[in-house]
């Protein structure tokens, strides 16, 4: 597909064909959450299914045929990667587990060797943690400090104080080239052209650009340019590591076994493989590496097309979304504007977060909420966290329009009905607890979920039993109370009578958190701490039919709940 046209570019993506013909009978999905994966196309299905169906062997060891078809499509994808962002070398494509390890290649074989105390690293307020937590690291092992490049208040790098943030002290500047919530594309040239004049060696966190964006590294003239696969329609656990030839032949390898090395001898130093293998330590992910490849033979010739029909529509699709959330009275956006690429981050005024993303998952809705592993970002704007729509141009308008109303619906109280009452049980008196003759509040909830079917429904119960948990006064609410853990905040407190059983108070932020906590406090309130050791709360989960439709951060959450009342009860405590 040399042009984009946006009805066959959807076509070419299973998961998302399956769903629509299956709407009827399944619910329908409404994938918005690409910044953190795309969907596959089927030709890079196809040529890992092909790979192991019809030429699977090891690479660059054996004698054999198989091996040599093999090693030779291995090696194209290097070749198609070079030619991807316009590498000067092949050597120069280093073959990773996706960004996140590049990053730490970078920080681990250089980064490590040459700072010392008093050095500077120079990272921007956006950035995801894969580009802020190895540099932390590094600064720890060799005393070297971390220093920040604010932002603009429309989410840029501000460059206004890229002379006073990066000086002659600065020996690394880290940033991505655009952000993976703010969705802006970051002024890297000038950061990259200021980092040179003061000798700083430079790191572009690619993840979110390369499905957007053509890249050229020697046009942009960084030291370092990472991405990974998934985010560019190609399989999770790979992807790469771009680095100056002068500067990966310096760095020592990241991890060492077979295939960096050149002679192993137990009487003289092993001696190491030439670029790129001497990065590539063991049997690599070579399926995953002929799908990056098929990815970005996918990929590139819409990105470089001149029509532009692939940006255009993207840009359209991003800019109607963004003038209908706009329009939305209670949406408030991170920063000012529009964003350069489809990824849309914004609160809603009065309601949490996570309250909207799952009541938008019961309409098939699927858009990411919480902190975006950027915390210090949430931290600079006040906030616990946020919305993200990313969209991809396999996008339709028609889906835009189908979440905007939804959203509204849902702000409207269509959905989430103060007056909606409960059906199967009377929840007036479920924290009454101590009469024999009644149910326990355990009782009562599996009762009212083995009488609620679906997800929808059940959601719907979660939310009204959140309705029924007593607030937390304020001054309850505080770090020692905090549930370490959870994504949305919540505290929970815990006290003993003097038969030894234990109660529990606790609160969120998040309604659909406070419908969790009742279902969780049912099972725990009133114990002893050797039953609440052994009660088996995977079952009690499973029994209700909740594990197979929380999201993972909400499972997660469910488990720190758990995790923080054994802890308060376990005997050390
Ligand atoms: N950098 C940015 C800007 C990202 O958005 C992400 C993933 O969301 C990463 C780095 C880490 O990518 P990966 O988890 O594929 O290593």
């Amino acid at each position: 597909m040399k042009s984009f046209d946006p009805c066959y570019f959807r076509e070419q993506f299973p998961l998302l064909s399956t769903i629509d013909k299956a709407a009827s009978e399944i619910s329908s999905l409404v994938y918005f959450d690409n910044a953190a994966t795309t969907q596959k196309p089927l030709t890079v299905i196809n040529s890992q299914q092909d790979f192991y169906q019809q030429i699977n062997a090891n690479v660059h060891r054996a004698s054999h045929q198989l091996s040599a078809k093999a090693t030779l499509q291995f090696e194209q994808s290097r070749q198609l990667a070079q030619n991807f962002i316009n590498a000067a070398s092949i050597k120069e494509i280093i073959w990773t587990k996706g960004a996140t390890e590049s990053i730490n290649i970078v920080c681990q074989s250089l980064a490590r060797d040459v700072l010392s105390k008093g050095d500077e690293i120079v990272i921007c307020a956006s950035e995801h943690h894969a580009n802020i937590v190895p540099w932390q690291q590094v600064a720890k092992q060799t005393g070297a400090n971390i220093q920040v490049l604010p932002l603009t208040d429309s989410g840029y790098i501000d460059i206004s104080q890229l002379d006073k943030v990066i000086t002659q002290n600065t020996k690394f500047v880290a940033c991505a080239h655009i952000s993976n919530v703010l969705g802006r594309i970051n002024p890297v040239e000038q950061v990259i052209e200021k980092a040179k004049s003061v000798g700083a060696l430079t790191l572009i966190d690619g993840a979110q650009a390369v499905a957007h964006i053509n890249v050229d590294v020697q046009q942009l003239g960084c030291d370092f340019y990472v991405f990974s696969a998934h985010k560019m329609y190609g399989p999770t656990g790979i992807g790469l590591l771009y680095g100056k030839q002068c500067l990966l032949e310096k760095m020592s390898p990241y991890q060492s076994g077979g295939e960096m090395i050149k002679t192993v001898s137990f009487n003289k130093p092993t001696t190491f493989n030439s670029l790129p293998f001497k990065f590539e330590a063991g049997t690599p992910n070579i399926a995953g590496v002929i799908g990056f490849g098929a990815s970005i033979a996918f990929l590139k010739p819409l990105l470089t097309n001149q029509d532009k029909k692939y940006q255009l529509f993207e840009a359209k699709l991003k800019h109607y979304c963004f003038l209908q959330l706009r329009d939305i009275e209670q949406v408030e956006f991170l920063v000012s504007g529009e964003p350069d690429i489809g990824v849309i981050a914004f609160t809603i005024k009065g309601h949490h977060n996570h309250d909207i993303a799952t009541a938008l998952d019961t309409y098939g809705i699927a858009v990411r909420s919480g902190h975006h592993c950027a915390m210090p970002l949430m931290e600079t704007l006040k906030l616990d966290g946020c919305l993200r729509v990313s969209l991809a141009p396999y996008n339709t308008i028609a889906e835009i329009d189908f979440f905007i109303n939804t959203l509204k619906g849902i702000l409207s109280g269509e959905t989430l009905d103060d007056n909606n009452t409960v059906n199967a049980v009377d929840l007036k008196d479920i924290h009454l607890e101590g009469n024999s003759s009644k149910p326990t509040e355990l009782a009562k909830i599996i009762t009212l979920f083995s009488s609620t079917k679906g997800w929808d429904s059940r959601h719907r119960e979660i939310m009204l039993l959140g309705k029924t948990l007593p607030r937390l006064e304020k001054t309850d609410r505080d770090e020692h109370s905090l549930i370490a853990g959870c994504e949305s905040k919540a505290w929970l407190k815990s006290s003993m009578d003097k038969q030894g059983n234990y109660s529990f108070v606790a609160d969120s932020d998040a309604k659909v958190i406070r419908g969790l906590l009742v279902i969780v406090l049912a099972a725990f309130n009133h114990k002893p701490a050797k039953e609440i050791a052994e009660f088996d709360v995977s079952a009690y989960f499973k029994q209700l039919g909740l594990l197979q439709h929380l999201s993972p951060s909400r499972g997660n959450g469910l488990l720190a709940i758990v995790d923080k009342i054994k802890e308060l009860t376990s005997p050390s405590e």
